[in-house]
């Protein structure tokens, strides 16, 4: 079975599961664009920008 990546509508980050591993309520979306690799977020300016703060791949934009 294809797996399919979602994002987390509230911190973009791009999982597999239907809620977000982070948010635990908050619901992903299949419908997303592009994405971007943190791996070190309080060294990266996007990270900051972003207000990301768990290393992982988050999408730049989500569908609502
Ligand atoms: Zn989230």
């Amino acid at each position: 079975m294809k797996q399919i990546y979602r994002a987390c509508k509230k911190c973009k980050l791009i999982t597999t599961e239907k809620n977000c591993p982070i948010h635990g309520e908050e619901k992903t979306s299949a419908e997303w664009f592009g994405f971007i690799i943190i791996t070190e977020p309080r060294l990266s300016a996007i990270a900051n920008r972003a207000e990301i703060l768990e290393p992982g791949s988050y999408a730049i934009k989500v569908r609502q």
